[in-house]
């Protein structure tokens, strides 16, 4: 905040009315286990609704259900297909963190306690607990995915991510 408010005094000022819960990782709940931006939804949502918002209230709402129900069916016939414990997205996504995880080492302090780090840069280091599924920089807490942090501690441990995600959608 303070290198901000070096930057710039306006966007301190504004952030600093705000609860840190809105705005920093450090403080957003870890209960919802979502990686979804909420500006990224709302997009989507206005999009979705373009017609729906031009009809009277009833009509809205019946026009919404209707797009709901077709997404549930959609989704519902995609899952029937998939094969393993974590649908096919999320498998993508930690492949895309396998690519990264491999520039880190770990050093374990017992079966479930790693500290992992970089060789490259010494300031890039995090605290892993697989017992709680938790890393120190809070991704895999939020998302419920395994982090770098945390996909090089499972290694470490000759387990397989993919089972230690709590992500199924
Ligand atoms: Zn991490």
């Amino acid at each position: 905040m303070n290198e901000m408010k070096v930057i710039d005094e306006n966007a301190y000022e504004w952030l600093a009315k705000k609860h840190e819960n809105q705005w920093s990782r450090a403080y957003f709940s870890t209960s919802p286990k979502s990686d979804i931006l909420l500006n990224n939804m709302c997009e989507t949502f206005y999009s979705i609704i373009l017609d729906a918002r031009e009809k009277p209230v009833i009509d809205m709402f019946e026009t919404l259900r209707n797009l709901l129900m077709a997404r549930f069916q959609v989704n519902r016939e995609k899952v029937k297909k998939w094969k393993g414990r974590i649908c096919p997205n999320i498998k993508d996504v930690l492949t895309k963190i396998y690519m990264v995880a491999v520039r880190y080492f770990p050093m374990n302090s017992d079966e479930m306690h790693y500290q992992i780090s970089r060789s490259d840069d010494i300031r890039d280091q995090h605290s892993v607990d697989l017992s709680i599924r938790s890393c120190s920089c809070r991704r895999y807490d939020l998302t419920g995915i395994p982090c770098k942090h945390a996909v090089c501690a499972i290694w470490c441990k000759k387990e397989d991510p993919k089972m230690m995600s709590n992500k199924r959608l």
